[in-house]
């Protein structure tokens, strides 16, 4: 029997699962390079051929799996994947080199696919180029499948991700996986990574430094995303706990959702309008009767690893108008940049510096172009509103709307209608931008606070690095202050003001946000219901009381410590 053991790190993703550990490591792979005794031919063939018919047991399920979740359209990867090794001319050549060459198995197909893929590269063809991170995926799992490796395709069994590191096209590609938690070495709680976990509804733990190396495969562990725990070998005894812990957070959950179409007012009638951040098009089902605030499209460009095409988006655009509709959704246009561009796109020494949101668009205009035609044609409901990150100065908003008139005129011309009124706000994130509030609100419909990148840029905390997550302070006198001059800036021109970023979904903040006069709260679907009951559940005056008294403090523990001993003695008494 194992001993128990107890790791903490950031809690990232509120939850608790019970389950299998998997343990993902990007290693490459490893391939015999040697060449082949007289008597081993044959043992290698056979050992191929198992490979291939356990690999394509496991795509068949996957598959399967896949279409159950996300249907058939997004399952396609995977009928790809399985025809390759359905492919029997590829498979007999593969055969006929390691006879003649009396090379590895796995050094002949690597070299096989290896040809495959320098051809689909080549070839202009965009749903060809796709297939090639495919092909790489159908060699790592024929390659460790000859060497009976366990694969991320054991779906049968509720993994918990164990990672060093996990991009947001890791996460994403997870997601499709049944996958009950993610724990990482590395991250911060507004990592892309642990933003797309809370979306997807998974706990998370990340900044948990070396886990990934004492967590084997297989373990039973237990994961508590509000805690920012893990337990590895749970006794019977703990595991009774988690699961008392569990059908209390049911319980709760249950009663939260009686609240979810009572009005969002405060207990002195203040309206604050409250929406959702949403990835994808799926967790539009959580979300029933409520508009969006903030839709990153950069999964569009991330699953596909490059820009998605005209088609691709109008489907996408109008699909989540139609789900939200008469509701408003908020568009954003593609944020690329920071941690949310593949990785091997470019390289940059300082990318959340570098070439990030508009700016990406703003050079790439055929690009831009494209996407704003895409979210015209998808508005013809009336209910898309156009959003665009990372502007820091006015001179940029005026490019991005002279580029949208000549997008307009040119729909004009070509006689395609669209939402003619289109309103088209800017999201307040970066410092220059909250300087020039109000310039800025001359120009935009509304503003959208983005606080996980306005706190980084504040106070010069990345967003993403554990080593110093301590000092991404939502509550740092700066923040507030901040906060302040962008709600003046743009109540000033008569635009509403919403807030976006993570602190929007943080119920101890929300007080402060309401007593900032925050307009509109866009938060994660998973604590919708928790917000609202925080908004229910004050009054504000006593919100704008505070927000007064705040913003003359000076130190960060000197705000968190009066916002806190507000919620105690106003909030907690009333909600459950
Ligand atoms: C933000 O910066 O607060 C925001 C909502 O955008 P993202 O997290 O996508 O950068
Ligand atoms: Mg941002």
């Amino acid at each position: 029997m194992h001993k128990e053991r107890i790791y903490r790190g950031i809690p990232a993703s509120q939850g608790i699962s019970i389950g299998k550990a998997y343990v993902y490591t990007r290693r490459q792979i490893n391939i015999n390079t040697m060449a082949l005794k007289d008597g081993e031919v044959e043992a290698e063939i056979e050992a191929i051929n198992n490979s291939i018919q356990i690999s394509l047991k496991e795509l068949t399920k996957i598959h399967a799996i896949s279409v159950e979740k996300i249907g058939e359209k997004n399952s396609k990867i995977f009928e790809a994947q399985i025809e390759i090794l359905n492919d029997r001319i590829f498979l007999d050549g593969v055969i006929k080199r390691i006879k003649k060459e009396k090379k590895s198995a796995g050094f002949v197909f690597n070299d096989e696919i290896e040809k495959l893929a320098a051809i689909l590269q080549k070839s202009g063809n965009d749903y060809m180029k796709e297939r090639y991170a495919d092909l790489m995926d159908v060699r790592n799992r024929v390659v460790r499948n000859m060497r009976r490796e366990k694969l991320v395709s054991k779906v049968d069994e509720s993994s918990i991700i164990f990672a060093h590191e996990l991009t947001p096209a890791d996460t994403i590609l997870f997601s499709r996986r049944k996958v009950m938690g993610y724990a990482t070495d590395t991250g911060g709680v507004t990592s892309h990574a642990a933003i797309i976990s809370r979306a997807l509804r998974v706990p998370a733990v990340v900044g948990m430094k070396t886990i990934s190396k004492f967590v084997a495969t297989g373990d039973n562990v237990v994961i508590d995303g509000t805690e920012g725990v893990i337990i590895v070998n749970p006794t019977e005894e703990t595991i009774q706990i988690y699961r008392e812990k569990i059908s209390r957070i049911k319980h709760h959950e249950e009663l939260l959702f009686e609240i979810v179409n009572k009005p969002c007012r405060t207990e002195d009638g203040k309206s604050v309008e409250i929406t959702a951040n949403i990835e994808f098009v799926e967790e539009t089902d959580f979300i029933k009767n409520c508009g969006i605030g903030l839709y990153r499209t950069e999964h569009l460009y991330m699953e596909k690893g490059d820009f998605p095409s005209s088609a691709e988006q109008i489907q996408e655009y109008t699909a989540i108008a139609l789900a939200t509709y008469p509701k408003p959704v908020t568009i954003r246009t593609f944020d690329l940049g920071g941690d949310k561009i593949l990785q091997d796109y470019h390289r940059e020494d300082n990318p959340y510096l570098g070439w990030r949101g508009i700016r990406v668009s703003l050079d790439r205009v055929e690009m831009f172009r494209e996407q704003l035609k895409a979210l015209l044609i998808s508005s013809a409901k009336k209910n898309i509103k156009i959003m665009l990150p990372m502007i820091s100065s006015v001179d940029e908003v005026r490019r991005a709307k002279t580029i949208l008139n000549e997008v307009k005129s040119g729909l004009d011309r070509e006689g395609i209608s669209y939402d003619k009124k289109i309103p088209l706000g800017i999201m307040l994130e970066v410092p220059s931008a909250f300087v020039l509030a109000e310039e800025l609100a001359e120009e935009a419909d509304f503003f959208s606070i983005g606080t996980n990148d306005l706190i980084q840029y504040i106070l010069a905390v990345d967003r993403g690095n554990e080593l110093i997550s301590g000092m991404f302070q939502q509550f740092h006198p700066a923040v507030i202050r901040a906060l302040k001059k962008i709600v003046e800036g743009g109540h000033s021109k008569g635009i509403k003001v919403s807030l976006c970023g993570e602190m929007a979904s943080v119920p101890l903040a929300v007080p402060v946000l309401v007593g900032l006069e925050i307009d509109e709260l866009s938060v994660l679907p998973s604590v919708f219901s928790e917000v609202k009951q925080t908004i229910r559940a004050m009054r504000a005056a006593d919100a704008k009381a505070l927000a007064g008294r705040i913003l003359k403090m000076p130190t960060e523990s000197e705000v968190r410590s009066e916002v806190e001993r507000f919620f105690e003695l106003k909030i907690k008494p009333k909600i459950l």
